[in-house]
């Protein structure tokens, strides 16, 4: 079993970017706050971590 999963950090700006990038939808927020990952929805794709130019998208 993975325990591991991808978690938003308050180093998110809101910017959506990677939102754009999950291919399941997983992750939602409002602009410019930070946002969140449904574990529920999330297949640890990886995408997220790459898109975000704040490295605010972890793993752990
Ligand atoms: S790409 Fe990074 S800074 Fe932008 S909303 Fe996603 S987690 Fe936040
Ligand atoms: S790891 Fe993949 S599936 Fe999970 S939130 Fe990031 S982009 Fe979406």
């Amino acid at each position: 079993m993975d325990l591991l999963s991808y978690k938003i950090t308050d180093s998110c700006v809101g910017c959506a970017i990677c939102t754009t990038k999950c291919p399941v939808k997983a992750i939602s927020g409002q602009r410019r706050h930070r946002h969140e990952i449904d574990a529920s929805k999330c297949i640890k794709c990886g995408a997220c971590t790459i898109s975000c130019k704040f490295r605010a998208i972890v793993r752990g």
